[in-house]
């Protein structure tokens, strides 16, 4: 049997159903996935059979069954034997939250584990982070150090138990211990210290959320100016209005940070998430984070240990170098960390970001990789995916790969991949762009080499993860990406498949004044529009600014371009300090309210900059404008798809449509207009899913 099927109980289970059948023989893991050889009467191994498809534990699936008929051994006794270390194809389950049964051991002070911060059973605790090698037994786990007890080997051994051949099993006798007593670490944070917190799949950093002072600072530190914090609390109902999708997904196995509408009074520091109405949550997902939301009482800011956009620090060394200037104590303990994984961030609609407790478990593809793929993906957000057959594995969160440690995560991480799926791919896709350092990488390689124009990738994601190969038409809309004119593209109509795509209809280019600079300080892209449009020029520094647009000064046609530049405008940002800032500010602006959208036809994005500056002058609301501009962009996209006519399929995807008031209105444009849409749901729209995307377009492109 193939699948996920080792780490989830499945050996236990198997071993029942045996009794239960009185039959004899053996189940083992080996590196392909489960291996039953079972022998008794006809009937009771028909009966067998069945049971083990329908009855299979909640964390386990069944890809695939195949049997062979050999002649019987005579064996009356049902036994789970050693591993056989053949191939190396099983697949490793994702870290899974504390489960009810364990939690009520933790504060059950007549438990042997009563509060002990490593609990874990065959239904939860630590998988992929703490992996060295498959198959996953004990010995190829960073809990191979932690020889058992007699009593944990009892429960280990025991078939009837639920911790039977539990792999990460551990009591406060034999398992892992903290640095530090929780008591003390309780007292610092109480104190408004920073504490550095060893978790899962790394570190983070925590502080007291109602303290504005301890939140402050942890952004001084951490130098990130504004980009909100995660926070962790017990009872998300006192920060924000949760709906049923939302606590479910808070709720669920995978434990991601889900993002939430903040109360007003909501119990936490502004400068928590300053200028935004969202609230990223979650709950505690590992014992020890059980431990420290009962024992502090109040939220708690839990966000990745790293400066700004680095990758999480996840061994113990790296950590106390890199946080020591952040934290003012660790929280940590002896259970190695093999490999790094942040936090998943999702939205009730779809993620932005695939990480803990997602990964490693695979996403379809509508078309079979006929030789495995690895496709590199982008430079922000950045994430690899490695295709084998109809499988794509999506990479963690790998951060900016515009750093030198981000880069050295993306190599380190590439390879633990390909370990774990034992592949050796001669197929590369990767993006146009020749600045970006995951396209170095793959023209380094001895490889077939696929390039994948970004927008193209954006679409096949989408395509791809409704399990379809087009055409359909589709709206990309993200800040940058690189096009196949050497310009930088991001407010596109393609009419595509997952082979091919022909750009329709996009925003005019227009120069970005200094650069990068000009990302950096919407206002410049506000002033360069209005000139532009033969407008006069409110910001003071246009003069000397103006000079940029003789040495450097690329042409972007981006959605993202558009946004900061009515973002600026209205005065809601002249500069930002995180990617998406401008317009995520502009949408909570914009609100719920309603309004008409500007007579603007799809293309001049002088022209709509234009409207909205007469409407300014005319002394019109901000919130109006903001309303207006974003069903302006909706309406006049919905309409270029129509007179595009062909195919009446359209795919949404790039950055700009995690904006769920953009989202939410270019559909109903679209709907009303007959065509069918198509979200995202599994993949982030953002440049998290470009490396899926590419290898959706890899898969389709490859010939044996
Ligand atoms: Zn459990
Ligand atoms: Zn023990
Ligand atoms: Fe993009």
């Amino acid at each position: 049997m193939t699948g996920v099927v080792q780490g989830v109980g499945f050996r236990p289970f198997v071993y029942g159903l045996a009794e239960r059948y009185r039959l004899g023989g053996f189940v083992l893991n080996d590196g392909a996935g489960v291996v039953i050889e079972a022998e008794g009467e006809a009937r009771s191994l028909n009966d067998f059979g069945l049971a083990l498809a329908s009855e299979a534990p909640a964390l386990a699936r069944v890809d695939e069954v195949s049997a062979t008929p050999v002649s019987p051994r005579g064996e009356s006794d049902f036994t789970i034997a050693e591993s056989a270390a053949t191939g190396r194809t099983a697949l490793i389950p994702p870290d899974i939250a504390t489960c009810d049964e364990c939690l009520r051991e933790l504060f059950d002070p007549a438990d042997r584990r009563y509060r002990y911060p490593f609990v874990n059973c065959t239904q939860c605790g630590p998988r992929f982070t703490i992996v060295e090698r498959v198959p996953y037994d004990r010995p190829n786990t960073t809990m191979a150090g932690f020889p058992l007890c007699v009593d944990c080997r009892r429960e280990y051994e025991d078939p009837a138990d639920r911790r039977f051949h539990a792999e990460p099993i551990a009591c406060p006798v034999c398992g892992p211990q903290l640095s530090m007593s929780l008591d003390d670490a309780i007292d610092l944070l109480r104190g408004g210290a920073i504490l550095a917190v060893k978790g899962l799949g790394g570190y983070h950093l925590a502080c007291d959320a109602a303290n504005e002072e301890a939140v402050a600072q942890l952004r001084g530190r951490k130098h990130r100016e504004d980009k909100p914090f995660a926070l962790m609390t017990k009872r998300p109902e006192l920060l924000a209005d949760i709906g049923p999708e939302e606590d479910e997904l808070l709720r669920s196995r995978e434990r991601p940070i889900v993002l939430v509408k903040r109360r007003t009074d909501a119990p936490v520091a502004h400068s928590v998430a300053p200028g935004v109405p969202w609230l990223g949550v979650m709950l505690p997902y590992t014992p020890l984070h059980h431990l420290l939301a009962e024992d502090f009482g109040g939220v708690l800011v839990l966000t990745s240990g790293n400066r700004s956009d680095e990758p999480i620090a996840y061994e113990d060394g790296e950590a106390e170098e890199r946080l020591a200037h952040i934290a003012d104590a660790f929280l940590a303990h002896d259970r190695p960390v093999h490999r790094r994984c942040e936090d998943s961030v999702v939205r009730a609609a779809f993620p932005l970001r695939r990480s803990r407790g997602f990964v490693p478990t695979a996403l379809a593809l509508p078309v079979p990789a006929a030789r495995p793929i690895i496709a590199a993906g982008s430079e922000l957000k950045a994430t690899f995916c490695i295709a084998r057959g109809n499988e794509a594995f999506l990479s963690a969160h790998l951060g900016d790969l515009d750093t030198e440690l981000a880069y050295r995560a993306f190599l380190t991480d590439l390879r633990l991949y390909v370990d774990m799926l034992g592949v050796d791919p001669r197929v590369i896709a990767h993006d146009l762009h020749p600045e970006y350092l995951a396209t170095k990488w793959a023209l380094e390689q001895e490889a077939e080499l696929i390039g994948v124009q970004h927008h193209h990738a954006h679409a096949a994601a989408c395509l791809a993860e409704h399990g379809e190969v087009g055409p359909a038409l589709a709206l990309v809309f993200d800040g940058t990406g690189y096009g196949t004119d050497g310009t930088l593209w991001g407010g596109e109509l393609l009419r595509c498949d997952l082979g091919s795509f022909e750009r329709i209809a996009h925003l005019d280019p227009v120069p970005l004044p200094g650069g990068e600079a000009a990302i950096r300080e919407p206002w410049r892209i506000a002033a360069m529009h209005l000139e532009l449009s033969g407008l006069p020029v409110p910001f003071e520094r246009w003069e000397v600014v103006r000079e940029s647009l003789k040495v450097n000064a690329p042409l972007s046609s981006g959605m993202g371009r558009l946004f900061d530049a009515v973002a600026a405008l209205l005065g809601v940002r002249n500069e930002v300090t995180y990617e998406g800032q401008a317009a995520i500010e502009l949408e909570s602006l914009a609100g719920e309210v309603e309004a008409r959208p500007y007579p603007w036809v799809f293309g001049r994005g002088a022209e709509l900059v234009a409207l909205v500056y007469a409407d300014l002058a005319d002394g019109r609301a901000g919130v109006e404008i903001a309303a207006a501009f974003h069903e302006t962009v909706a309406a006049a996209a919905a309409a270029a798809c129509a007179d595009a006519a062909e195919p009446r399929t359209v795919v949404l995807s790039g950055g700009s449509f995690q904006n769920l008031r953009l989202l939410a209105s270019t559909r109903r444009h679209l709907d009303e207009l007959g065509f069918r849409v198509l979200s995202h749901r599994r993949v982030p729209p953002n440049d998290g899913g470009i490396s899926y995307g590419q290898a959706a377009v890899a898969a389709r492109t490859i010939h044996f």
